[in-house]
């Protein structure tokens, strides 16, 4: 076995967050080395099915809006390289709509992160929604919050771009390799091992998507992974509604969330829609793939009410995929906290929520592996916060 060169950074895991980690680090000249265990931009993650929301309107957190803004500027960049390479693009500003009861997290958190960072938006009640997307029907109480600026973004061209830019950079990104293990060294850097050798680094950087929960089990992040599926279905004579509509999200009265897409494949190709965490704790080596037609069932029985010709179409296609969530549904980004793995950054338990700001994470961790800072800087996202909860409860 030939002796390796040793690498500035090694990435374990090279889908959103480790394709985008490589493309920043590479275009900063830094020696990459990613192993990824199946191929670049495969569909048994996190990171497949044609189409993520991304928005600013954040009623997640309106800590976020500030990554979201730079997300934009970064998804614009990437938008126009793969445009040049040949490509039909990747970001596709389609306007944005979150309805649902005043009280909502999905209106009151949307309108509340738009005030607080000052982005555009309208107001409209149900009737105004109504007239603007026929193909909607909220109830008759239900307010929405429309940003012009949302769309969508492809995932899987998101991540063969950043493979692609990274690669013309000089990193060397290997598929089919699955890391076994690693270690950190007594003077500094990391160990990283697969099937064909050991491999070595200044810094490692672990973006292993659900198979985190894995390879940082000592950690004990509460990080469940859970499937998701989502769910195409036929829109009939409302094609040309669905296909110039915007990106939504709705919320019941008893906080059920359901999220969708303009019909984007043409005729044929349906509309996307889905439940917003509805799904169930799973083994990401073991995941159900199989889409039972009860399931089916169940979301059109919700369409027919909100969306009544998506629930009323045929089936054409569902796929299961996997959220990898924490406990307050926050990422957690930074250094390991285990003692003697400082050179170790972690970038995980995207909790369903991640893809919006693929290129501004890799750019988070780049900035870390390249200046040796402790944080990414933001507490929402330390490590070490579910540890603490533990010992204050460990002390009562
Ligand atoms: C159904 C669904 C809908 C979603 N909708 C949205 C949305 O609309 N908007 C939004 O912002 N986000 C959305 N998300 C969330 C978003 O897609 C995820 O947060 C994001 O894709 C997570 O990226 P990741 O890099 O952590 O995981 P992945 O892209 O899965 O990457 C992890 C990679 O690590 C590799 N790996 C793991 N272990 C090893 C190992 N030992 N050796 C080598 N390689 C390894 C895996 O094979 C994988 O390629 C959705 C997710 C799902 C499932």
């Amino acid at each position: 076995m030939e002796a390796q060169e040793r690498a500035d950074v090694i990435i374990i895991g090279v889908g959103a967050m480790g394709s985008a980690a490589a493309d920043r680090l590479a275009l900063q000249g830094k020696k990459v080395l990613g192993f990824e265990q199946f191929t670049i931009a495969h569909d048994q993650g996190s990171s497949h099915g044609g189409s993520r929301i991304i928005r600013q309107s954040y009623f997640e957190h309106p800590d976020y809006v500030p990554l979201l803004k730079r997300a934009y500027e970064l998804y614009a960049e990437l938008d126009e390289y793969q445009r040049s390479a040949g490509g039909e693009g990747l970001f596709f500003q389609t306007g944005g709509l979150y309805f649902g009861p005043e009280a909502s997290v999905t209106f009151s958190g949307s309108r509340m992160a738009s005030e607080m960072h000052h982005l555009p938006f309208e107001i409209l009640d149900a009737e105004q929604i109504k007239q603007c997307f026929p193909q909607l029907t909220p109830a008759p109480t239900d307010v929405g919050v429309f940003e012009e600026m949302a769309g969508y973004v492809v995932p899987e061209s998101t991540v063969a771009i950043q493979v692609e830019r990274a690669r013309s950079n000089g990193a060397d990104i290997r598929e089919n390799e699955k890391v076994l293990g690693y270690d950190s060294l007594a003077d500094g850097g990391v160990k990283v091992t697969t099937a064909s050798g050991d491999y070595y680094a200044d810094t490692l950087v672990i973006t292993a998507g659900a198979w985190a929960t894995r390879l940082l089990e000592d950690l004990h992040i509460p990080m469940v992974v859970e499937r998701q599926v989502m769910h195409w279905f036929d829109v009939g004579e409302a094609y040309e509604d669905y296909a110039a509509g915007p990106v939504y999200i709705h919320e019941t009265e008893n906080f059920e969330q359901i999220y969708g897409f303009p019909a984007i494949d043409g005729p044929q190709g349906g509309g996307k829609v889905a439940f917003f965490r509805a799904g169930w704790p799973s083994d990401p080596d073991a995941l159900d793939r199989v889409v039972t037609p009860a399931e089916v069932a169940v979301l059109q029985e919700r369409l027919s009410r909100t969306l009544p010709q998506l629930g009323a179409g045929a089936p054409i296609n569902a796929r299961a995929c996997m959220y990898t969530t924490t406990p307050d549904e926050h990422f957690v980004i930074g250094r390991d906290p285990r003692p003697g793995n400082r050179d170790i950054i972690i970038a995980c338990g995207f909790s369903g929520h991640g893809f919006k700001f693929v290129p501004v994470i890799g750019e988070l961790i780049a900035n870390m592996a390249v200046t040796g800072v402790q944080t990414c800087g933001i507490p929402l996202f330390d490590p070490l916060r579910f540890s603490e909860v533990k010992n204050a409860v460990d002390l009562l």
